[in-house]
């Protein structure tokens, strides 16, 4: 498996990902897409809404504000607990996990030490992980605002708008990409766990009834969307949570993990979480958030399935996962071998030579209708390939002196290395068959 650094100077050289503000010596925790990694996570996020808004009749989609109505944060119980208990050491500042002191920083007679310089640590103190900000030009009590730290408040503020607009009957499920803040007390693993990053998720509401029958329902459909954007099935498993582990509401909730390089960690959550969201919300803003069912004229708080996962960290395993080395005639090849449906490019067309720039643009220009394209012309042939295999395009097509007479290109195929010669106008055709075989 391929270890972090590896992978992280690959992403930077690649494109993929970059250290943000890196001319000001970078800022811990936040990190920028490069040309290549925006198509990857667009690529990612796009066949997670195609499967679960798109092709779905019970799915609506929903694009709320990341700064909401502090009473949000109050009724969700962020606020109040939404904190990981922290120490500081008191010799070189840095601040630690609580649970990161292990017995093995300690020490002989348990008392604990900064795992970095030995110094005297203070006691655990809880951190609240909400970014804070003010809104408009007092900055007071009364203007604090947070940066949300999950997408999924605003869809149960939202529910009774978007239930009544949508007209939707139970069940239905409302979902949401965005942008999520949370001021991690140790950032760490790239873009795993960092302090800006995104989530997708779906909030399915249902009977209470039928919650379980549900969350058995969206814990395989969530575990099969991976399989189908490629990642291995032996680098995934499903861990259901133990009785203790689960929140006092919880029914149930199940992590989907993967094998990172250090270790088994969570993608994804998927929980049934009974009505408590909407209660809360409920209960703190004293509106009405009941369902009124027609047909049996009932009125109660629906129960919801959350389906809760990273697009950061999905990117991560797939990257970790596509990852491959190679001898090729004695030298190193490195791989992407990413699924076509999340592959940056699918595919890259190249001049042989710089004579040969307008046929080939003309080409790729036409290519792009139907496939996500890169155009390339830089270095010779074989560099080309390489820079192509290490951002995983599957197909690579060079147009060369004969393509004029012959109305015909060579087509490369990442992962065989082998090269036919098809004719111009069957090219959308055979790539449409490779990809869809
Ligand atoms: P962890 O235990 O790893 O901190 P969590 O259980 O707090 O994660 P959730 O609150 O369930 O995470 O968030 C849902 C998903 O959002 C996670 O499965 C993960 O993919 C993503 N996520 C959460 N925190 C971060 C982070 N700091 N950086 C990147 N992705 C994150």
């Amino acid at each position: 498996m391929v270890d972090m650094d590896t992978l992280t100077s690959l992403c930077k050289r690649r494109g993929f990902v970059f250290q943000s503000s890196e001319i000001y010596g970078g800022i811990n925790g936040f990190w920028d897409f490069g040309p290549v990694g925006v198509e990857l996570k667009r690529r990612v996020k796009d066949s997670w809404w195609k499967r679960i808004v798109q092709w779905r009749e019970d799915v609506v989609g929903l694009d709320t504000s990341i700064i909401a109505h502090p009473q949000t944060w109050v009724a969700s119980g962020h606020v109040s607990h939404f904190s990981d208990p922290m120490i500081d050491c008191k010799k070189c500042k840095r601040r630690f996990r609580a649970d990161e002191i292990n017995p093995s920083t300690s020490s002989g007679h348990g008392e604990k030490k900064c795992p970095e310089c030995g110094g005297e640590l203070t006691e655990a103190r809880q951190f609240n992980l909400m970014f804070q900000t003010y809104v408009g030009a007092n900055q007071d009590a009364a203007s604090l605002a947070y940066l949300r730290p999950e997408t999924c408040q605003s869809i149960f503020t939202e529910f009774k708008n978007v239930q009544s607009v949508a007209r939707l009957k139970i069940p239905f499920g409302i979902a949401q990409i965005g942008k999520a803040f949370r001021n991690e007390i140790t950032p760490r693993n790239f873009i795993f766990r960092s302090r800006e990053f995104e989530q997708m998720e779906l909030e399915f509401f249902c009977h209470p009834k039928e919650s379980q029958k549900w969350y058995e329902y969206w814990v395989q459909e969530r575990f099969d969307w991976f399989l189908s954007i490629g990642v291995k099935k032996e680098n995934l498993r499903l861990r259901p949570h133990a009785k203790d582990e689960l929140a006092h509401y919880a029914k149930g909730c199940t992590d989907i993990e993967f094998q990172m390089p250090f270790g088994w960690s969570e993608l994804e959550g998927i929980a049934d979480r009974s009505d408590y969201d909407l209660s809360q919300h409920i209960k703190t803003s004293g509106k009405d958030l009941d369902y009124f069912d027609e047909e049996t004229k009932a009125k109660f708080v629906p129960a919801v399935v959350e389906t809760s996962v990273g697009v950061d960290r999905t990117c991560l395993s797939l990257l970790i996962d596509a990852y491959r080395e190679e001898e090729v005639k004695g030298e190193k090849r490195i791989v992407l071998g990413f699924h076509p449906t999340i592959a940056p490019f699918q595919i890259a067309v190249f001049p042989l030579s710089g004579k040969l720039r307008e046929p080939a643009i003309k080409l790729e220009k036409d290519l792009r209708k139907y496939f996500a394209a890169d155009y390339d012309e830089a270095g010779s042939i074989g560099k080309r390939y390489r820079r192509h295999d290490e951002v995983g395009t599957p197909f690579c097509i060079t147009y060369d002196f004969q393509s004029d007479q012959d109305h015909a290109v060579t087509v490369r195929n990442r992962d065989t290395m082998q090269q036919d010669r098809i004719a111009i106008d069957q090219l959308v055709r055979y790539l449409n068959d490779k990809f869809s075989s």
